[in-house]
């Protein structure tokens, strides 16, 4: 007879984040508005955008289909990792003006960061020690559970170091970093990074970096990219998107840069990168190409501008929430370089307590922050992606 894969097994038997998320809350909004279903629930849990595409995406996107529907312009398959301009753009509009030289074959465009996070752990093999922040984007860990990899620990982000954590006390071979991060709000900075960068190389670890949100930095101090910390070409592993930075939740984009001098045990230069290239290629045969071409556009000097209003529209979302949760006498960290906000609980409230709080108070419905760790207890995550209307009304409703 045939048998299951036992890891997905596992994973669906202690149910995922994100199902765990959509029933729990969604059975508390119910509960809480039994007599009034029309009541108006301002929903800050998703970490999803709302702002509309920036106008030269949509005139690139147009363009771009417009194409697909005549002979002389149709194309169909592109290259696996990504059609060349737009890795040339992300090398030169994106990191280049940051000093990080890469070359666009160390670029692989993805249909958005998610299946990157998942894509790239199969680098590696599934004895290495893997560590995660906690409290930690979920997916990290499901994606290493259903790789089959167990050794896990935990860096745990509390008030007392900033949300940042130390380098692990022991040796790992792989580290997840999220930075700004979600769920704290916390921004590393470069020494911290740096910290990180100097343990990976003398371990001989490798880091995966998360920087879906780097387009919220607006403090000129903070580091974007893992590369602007010496080193880090060799022992890192960086993530992009578009999601968060141009609205492309919906549309999908976004990149890996696996390094020519990223080695692990057993591989030379350019191993790894190459390994990556095969792997694509034989699960992945590239990103949507009218997506890529919307990409090429948002990173056109032209588009940066509006890509940069809608990041600062969600900033502001973020100020108004937080002065408006200050003022209610909650404690509250990140919603600046970063569109969450983590809310703290009074001394001794669980998360759900905090839950409670703000939907009884303010029809507010946030993300418990105990479902993304055992550090997470006491506080619930905000995200200020939404429209500016609901966070007015919400913080009026406090
Ligand atoms: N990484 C983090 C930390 C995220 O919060 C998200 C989405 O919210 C992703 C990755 C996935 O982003 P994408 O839309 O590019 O798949």
């Amino acid at each position: 007879m045939t048998t299951k894969n036992q890891n997905l097994s596992n994973l669906f038997s202690s149910s995922t984040f994100a199902d765990m998320v959509r029933n729990k809350l969604m059975q508390k909004i119910e509960g809480h508005q039994p007599s009034n279903p029309q009541k108006k629930i301002y929903m800050m849990a998703w970490g999803d955008t709302t702002h509309p595409l920036p106008a030269k995406v949509v005139e690139a996107l147009v363009d771009a289909a417009t194409k697909l529907g005549h002979q002389s312009t149709y194309t169909g398959y592109g290259e696996f990792e990504g059609n060349i301009k737009l890795r040339e753009a992300i090398c030169n509009n994106y990191y280049k003006h940051r000093n990080i030289d890469l070359e666009p074959e160390e670029i692989f465009v993805s249909d958005g960061a998610q299946s990157a996070t998942f894509d790239i752990q199969e680098l590696f093999g599934l004895d290495n020690v893997v560590a995660l922040q906690d409290p930690i984007y979920p997916p990290y860990l499901e994606a290493n559970i259903l790789a089959g990899r167990n050794k896990i620990i935990y860096l745990e982000c509390n008030q007392g170091n900033n949300f940042v954590p130390d380098v692990p006390q022991s040796k790992v071979d792989i580290i997840y970093l999220c930075f700004p991060n979600n769920p704290t709000g916390a921004v590393a900075t470069k020494e911290q990074l740096k910290a990180f960068v100097d343990y990976a190389i003398t371990n001989k670890s490798v880091i995966i970096f998360d920087a879906v949100y780097n387009a919220f930095i607006t403090d000129p101090n903070l580091p974007k990219s893992i590369y602007e910390v010496e080193g880090a070409t060799e022992c890192a592993i960086e993530i992009g998107s578009f999601s968060k930075m141009a609205g492309f939740s919906g549309l999908r984009l976004g990149w890996s840069v696996i390094p020519f001098t990223l080695t692990v045990e057993s591989t030379v230069a350019r191993e790894l990168t190459q390994m990556y290239k095969i792997s694509q290629s034989i699960k992945f045969w590239g990103a949507s190409n009218l997506a890529q071409e919307g990409g090429i556009a948002a990173l056109s000097q032209q588009c940066q501008q509006e890509c940069q209003a809608i990041v600062n529209y969600y900033l502001e979302n973020a100020r108004i929430l937080k002065e408006g949760l200050s003022a209610f006498g909650l404690t509250c960290f990140g919603g600046t370089n970063n569109p969450y906000i983590w809310v703290k609980g009074t001394e001794g409230m669980s998360s759900w307590e905090v839950f409670n709080q703000l939907l009884l108070k303010a029809d507010i419905v946030g993300i418990p922050g105990s479902l993304f760790g055992s550090s997470g207890e006491g506080f619930l995550r905000l995200s200020t992606l939404g429209n500016r209307e609901d966070m007015e009304k919400a913080m009026n409703n406090l």
